[in-house]
């Protein structure tokens, strides 16, 4: 019939009373990691539970900004496999996920923010990123918008170019995940919420949800920002995840004007015009933790002012749109990848605040891989949740908080 040739994956089977493995969330981190447990490891006995629809968290919301630059030496192997991975899903899922590898500028707008930046290029390069500080006149020739006169508040001292990053459509990149986790026989469950996780024996032995009891030995916790809620009430584990909401606009559609992803610290702006012709701008997150998804008229305010200061071209422009999500953070602003240690059969993959839309699908290969083989795989080894009682925090932080805020 017409109407099945149509559909992206089959529709859902029944929730089977066993499954190999489950994973809590939807979102893409979920999918992913179906996705790499049935085609890396052939573990087609798994169910993706999603309390609404998939794509309905942080996925479905984020900016799509994907780069490589990150700062530390932990951080930065991750996310460039992360990048070189883009072509090579858009083939092999068949689903053409829009990477438009535009480049990312970020500015600089004092001496010290460039020497911060000198380093993060410099860390970058060693792990074979591509990355380079550019000076105020490459700014303007990258992005012919800028203002790199003395005029603006923060004037431009110069900015740190990375040519392989871009933007990927988040949504298409939902799908793309979801059909390929249902063609190789993953069944995802939508409106369907885990209540509860059973433990016998120090061992995962089931979960329970509001449409029935799941047997399994294994279960992943990529449950957003839910995912500390999720560890603590129903296994008593802790995770120092703070949820943090970040907004999120779009402007009416232009011609084209901006062809690289352009943000800054100083203004706590960064912006990119998407392939329709918006301008997709966001900002910080909001400095209270809360579930809303609510948005904010200061907001508005806020990034009106930065982007017409930074690009004053954009002076009149319309917002079209504005939208929320939430952000999971840990304190060091790096992620919690973790399995087999507190709880036999109990897997985590967390903690992503601003940076879980870019490493998605690297993550969901490694965690796949650590799911089926029980042994966690190096790349992944300094994400443990342990690193927080040891007093061994990453760098991140510092990254975002000295000049920029870009996703
Ligand atoms: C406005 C905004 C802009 C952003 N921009 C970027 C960006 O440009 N680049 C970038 O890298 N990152 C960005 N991010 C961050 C990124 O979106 C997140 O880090 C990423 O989506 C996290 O993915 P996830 O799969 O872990 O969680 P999510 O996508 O949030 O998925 C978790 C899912 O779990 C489900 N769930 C929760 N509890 C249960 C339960 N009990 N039972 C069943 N299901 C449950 C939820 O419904 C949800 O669908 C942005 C975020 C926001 C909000």
């Amino acid at each position: 019939m017409l109407w099945k040739k149509k559909r992206l994956w089959s529709p859902p089977a029944p929730l089977k009373t066993s499954y190999d493995a489950v994973v809590i969330g939807g979102g893409l981190h979920g999918l992913a990691t179906a996705y790499f447990l049935a085609r890396n490891h052939g573990m087609r006995r798994v169910a993706v539970i999603e309390k609404r629809y998939i794509g309905f968290g942080g996925a479905g919301r984020n900016t799509a900004i994907v780069r490589a630059n990150q700062r530390t030496q932990e951080n930065l192997p991750l996310y460039k496999e992360a990048l070189d991975l883009w072509p090579v899903l858009t083939r092999e899922l068949d689903f053409n996920l829009m990477f438009y590898n535009c480049g990312n500028l970020n500015l600089a707008h004092s001496e010290a923010a460039l020497k911060a930046m000198r380093l993060q290029v410099a860390t970058a390069q060693f792990h074979g990123v591509e990355s380079r500080l550019v000076d105020p006149q490459e700014c303007k020739e990258l992005v012919p918008a800028l203002d790199i006169s003395d005029r603006p508040r923060y004037p431009i001292y110069g900015g740190m170019y990375h040519p392989p990053g871009g933007i990927i459509r988040h949504d298409a990149l939902v799908w793309g995940l979801a059909k390929g986790a249902a063609k190789h026989g993953i069944h995802i469950h939508q409106g369907t919420e885990v209540t509860g996780i059973g433990v016998e024996n120090e061992k995962i032995v089931s979960v329970d949800t509001d449409k029935g009891k799941i047997h399994t030995p294994r279960v992943l916790n990529a449950a957003g920002a839910y995912a500390a809620a999720v560890s603590y009430q129903m296994l008593r584990i802790r995770l120092p995840i703070s949820v943090l909401t970040i907004q999120a606009m779009v402007t009416q559609p232009l011609k084209p004007l901006l062809d690289h992803v352009v943000s800054s610290g100083s203004y706590h702006c960064y912006a990119n015009q998407t392939l329709k012709g918006e301008i997709a701008t966001g900002a910080h997150m909001d400095s209270w933790p809360n579930y809303t998804n609510q948005t904010t008229a200061h907001y508005i305010k806020h990034q009106a002012e930065a982007l017409t200061e930074m690009m004053p071209c954009l002076k009149g422009i319309k917002f079209m749109r504005i939208w929320g999500g939430l952000a999971d953070m840990t304190p060091d602003m790096a992620p919690i990848m973790d399995g087999n240690d507190h709880v036999q059969g109990y897997f985590m993959d967390c903690g992503w605040g601003y940076f879980g839309f870019k490493s998605s699908t690297v993550t969901g290969k490694y965690m796949a891989q650590f799911m089926a083989t029980g042994e966690c795989p190096e790349i992944l080894k300094p994400f443990t949740l342990r690193r927080f009682e040891q007093h061994r925090l990453m760098g991140e932080t510092a990254a975002l908080v000295n000049y920029s805020p870009d996703n």
